[in-house]
C-alpha cells in the first residue's frame, strides 16, 4: 500500500469513535452546571493500591480471546482529565498508598514512575502503604524526596530520631484550599505493617488511629476547614452476601440515604469510626484490602477501591451563605460515585472488565465486550502518558519476549499440589542443590494464564524481588519445623519430600526424603544435618516461621539469586509446562492420611 494511503488510514482509525459504546454514567452524576445557587460542591478523587501497575494489564475475554486492558495509570490519566476538564479547580485528589510491589515498571523504577505521575496530574496528597515498607529506606526517603505533594502519615514513630515527623515531606495533616472552600486531610497507615513487612524499618513503631484523629481533627477545626477526611491506608469489608457483593461491584452514584450492608470490623477500623464524636471527620477514604466499598459509619462517607482496577470520586456538597459580609460553607452532604471500572473495554452486562479465569467460577452474565463512556467521553489510554514514560514502556515491551508457552491455567493451589508450584520448588531446589525445598501458595501471588510465558508474567507470578535462600536444620528440627508449619489455611509445597497431614484437621503426621525419584523414598536421619531451600521470605521469620524462630536459631543461611531469574532461565530450557506434569498422581507429595 501506498505510504501516504496507510498514514491516512492510520489516522482516521485513531480519530474514528467506536460505533459500539456503552454509557456506563448513564445516572445523575454531579456536575458543576447542575448546582443550585446556595450551593457549592467539589469532586474528590479516590485511587489506591495501584501495585506497581502503571501501564495496563492486558486480559483476554477467555471465551472469544478478544484482547483489552484492565488498570494502571495510562487509563486513569483520562479519567482524570474527564473530571479535571469539569471541576476546574474544585478538585482534589488523595491516594491511599500501596504504590509499590507488583507491576514490573513499578519496581524498575523504584516507585518514581507514580510520582511522576502524581506530579504530573497534581495530586493532593497520599499516605504510605506497607508494601512501601518492602525495600528498603533510602526507597522510601527518594519517593517523598521527589514528590511535588504532601506525603501525610502521622502514626509512625521513630524511636531513635524520638520523632513523628522524620520524613521528607511528610506531613500528619494538611489544610488544603480547594475553589472556595478548605479541606483538612488527615493520614495514616495500616499498625499491621510491622507484622507483615520489613525488618529494615527497628527503629519504627506504629501507633493506632483514634486519639490522633481527635487531635489532628481540632488542629484542622481551628484553622477553618470546613470538612475533614482521613486518608488511611486501611479498609473496610462491608457485604455479607453474593447479592450484596455484586450490588458493591456495580457502577452508581451512593448515597447515605442507601440500604447499607453491615461491615466488617477490619484492624479495629470499623469500631474507631464508630466510636468518633459526631462531625470529628466527615470521610474516610481508604485502600489497602482491594475492597471497593462506599458506605456511612456513624455519618461518615466511605470510600475504598479495589486495587487500581477501580477508583471511587466523592462529591461534598456545601450551602453556601452570607452572614455579615461574610460567605460560610456548611458541608450538608456527601455522595459517592464508584466503584468506577479503569477499562478499555467492558463486559456489557456485567458492566466490568475483571480477568475471568473460570467461567464456572461466576454465576452472573458477563455480556460481551464493548467500548464505553464515562460522563459521556470515551475511555482510552492517554497517549501522552506513555510517551512521558517511553524508557519504561521499551523495557516493559522487552520484558514480553516469548520464551515458552504455556497452554493450561495454571493454579496457585493452596491445599493441594499445584502444578505451577511443583514445578517451582523443584527448579529451586536443583539450582541450589539443597535436599529438599519448601513454598508456600502465598509466596506465588496469582495464577499463570494460558499464553506465552514471559519475563513479565514470570515476574508478576512473585513480585516481591524474593530471594532463593537456603539454611540448615537436622533431620529432628526438620520433623518440628513441620509441625508448627502445618495449618488450616494451607500446605507447604514440597521438591525431596513426601509429607503426610491428617485428613480430619491438617496435623503433620511423618515425612520421607528422596533425592530424584519419589518411589525412592527413605526415612530423615534424625542426627544428619540437611540443607533446605526456599525463599528469604520465609527464612526472615515471615508466616509461620515466626513460629519456627522461637525454638531454631538459623544456621548457614545463604542467599543467593532473586527466585524469578531463577526460574526465568530454567523455563527458557523446559519451554512448555504442561498439564499436571509435575504432578505424580499414583506417588503424590502431599498425602492425607486418616
Ligand atoms: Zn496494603
Amino acid at each position: 500500500m501506498n505510504q501516504y494511503i496507510l498514514l491516512i488510514f492510520l489516522t482516521l482509525i485513531t480519530f474514528i469513535i467506536p460505533l459500539e459504546t456503552i454509557n456506563i454514567s448513564n445516572y445523575d452524576y454531579p456536575h458543576p452546571n447542575k448546582e443550585e445557587e446556595n450551593e457549592y460542591t467539589i469532586s474528590v478523587i479516590n485511587t489506591g493500591d495501584f501495585h506497581g501497575y502503571f501501564f495496563a494489564k492486558e486480559h483476554k475475554d477467555i471465551r472469544t480471546h478478544e484482547s483489552y486492558n484492565q488498570g494502571g495509570a495510562e487509563l486513569l490519566s483520562t479519567y482524570i482529565n474527564i473530571l479535571k476538564e469539569e471541576w476546574k479547580e474544585k478538585i482534589m485528589w488523595l491516594d491511599a498508598g500501596d504504590i509499590s510491589s507488583g507491576g514490573l515498571e513499578g519496581r524498575l523504577s523504584e516507585g518514581q514512575i507514580f510520582i511522576d505521575f502524581f506530579n504530573y496530574h497534581n495530586l493532593t496528597a497520599m499516605t504510605l502503604g506497607n508494601h512501601e515498607f518492602n525495600y528498603n529506606r533510602e526507597y522510601i526517603h527518594q519517593l517523598m524526596r521527589t514528590s511535588k505533594f504532601d506525603f501525610l502519615i502521622g502514626n509512625i514513630y521513630n524511636k531513635t530520631a524520638g520523632k513523628k515527623l522524620f520524613l521528607p515531606n511528610q506531613k500528619i495533616s494538611n489544610i488544603y484550599q480547594i475553589g472556595e472552600v478548605k479541606i483538612g486531610v488527615i493520614g495514616l497507615t495500616t499498625v499491621k505493617i510491622y507484622h507483615q513487612h520489613h525488618y529494615d524499618f527497628p527503629e519504627l513503631e506504629f501507633y493506632d488511629y483514634r486519639d490522633i484523629i481527635l487531635e489532628e481533627s481540632s488542629k484542622l477545626k481551628n484553622l477553618g476547614a470546613n470538612a475533614i477526611i482521613l486518608l488511611g491506608h486501611f479498609g473496610l469489608k462491608c457485604y455479607n452476601n453474593l447479592k450484596l457483593y455484586e450490588d458493591k461491584e456495580k457502577l452508581k452514584l451512593r448515597k447515605k440515604s442507601d440500604i447499607q450492608c453491615p461491615c466488617e470490623n477490619y484492624e479495629n477500623l470499623k469500631s474507631v469510626l464508630e466510636s468518633l464524636p459526631e462531625g470529628t471527620i466527615d470521610a474516610f477514604i481508604g485502600g489497602h484490602l482491594h475492597m471497593n466499598t462506599h458506605h456511612w459509619i456513624n455519618n461518615i462517607a466511605c470510600s475504598t477501591t479495589n486495587g487500581s482496577n477501580y477508583f471511587n470520586v466523592l462529591y461534598f456538597k456545601f450551602d453556601k451563605n452570607k452572614q455579615n459580609n461574610k460567605i460560610n460553607y456548611i458541608l450538608k452532604d456527601i455522595q459517592i460515585e464508584g466503584p468506577i471500572p479503569i477499562c478499555s473495554k467492558i463486559y456489557d452486562k456485567a458492566l466490568h472488565c475483571n480477568l475471568i479465569e473460570n467461567l464456572k467460577e461466576i454465576n452472573y452474565t458477563l455480556g460481551k465486550l464493548t467500548y464505553f463512556t464515562f460522563h459521556n467521553q470515551l475511555i482510552k489510554s492517554d497517549i501522552s502518558i506513555i510517551k512521558r514514560n517511553n524508557h519504561w514502556h521499551d523495557l516493559i515491551i522487552e520484558s514480553k519476549k516469548t520464551i515458552g508457552y504455556n497452554y493450561f491455567l495454571q493454579k496457585r493451589n493452596f491445599k493441594q499440589e499445584s502444578n505451577l508450584l511443583n514445578l517451582i520448588v523443584d527448579i529451586l531446589k536443583n539450582y541450589s542443590k539443597a535436599d529438599f525445598s519448601i513454598l508456600n501458595a502465598n509466596n506465588i501471588r496469582k495464577n499463570l494464564q494460558p499464553g506465552v510465558i514471559n519475563y513479565l508474567n514470570l515476574y508478576q507470578l512473585s513480585p516481591f524481588d524474593n530471594l532463593l535462600c537456603t539454611f540448615e536444620m537436622t533431620g529432628e528440627e526438620i520433623i518440628k519445623m513441620f509441625g508448627d508449619l502445618a495449618n488450616d489455611k494451607m500446605v507447604y509445597m514440597v521438591s525431596g519430600l513426601k509429607t503426610y497431614y491428617t485428613k480430619s484437621d491438617n496435623k503433620f503426621v511423618k515425612l520421607l526424603i528422596y533425592d530424584n525419584d519419589i518411589t525412592k523414598c527413605k526415612e530423615i536421619d534424625m542426627n544428619k544435618n540437611y540443607i533446605i531451600a526456599t525463599y528469604d521470605y520465609l527464612i526472615d521469620g515471615n508466616m509461620e516461621f515466626q513460629k519456627v524462630f522461637k525454638w531454631y536459631k538459623r544456621r548457614k543461611v545463604k542467599c543467593s539469586k532473586l527466585g524469578t531469574e531463577i526460574i526465568y532461565e530454567a523455563i527458557k530450557k523446559i519451554k512448555y509446562i504442561g498439564k499436571d506434569k509435575y504432578i505424580n498422581k499414583t506417588n503424590p507429595r502431599i498425602n492425607w492420611i486418616d
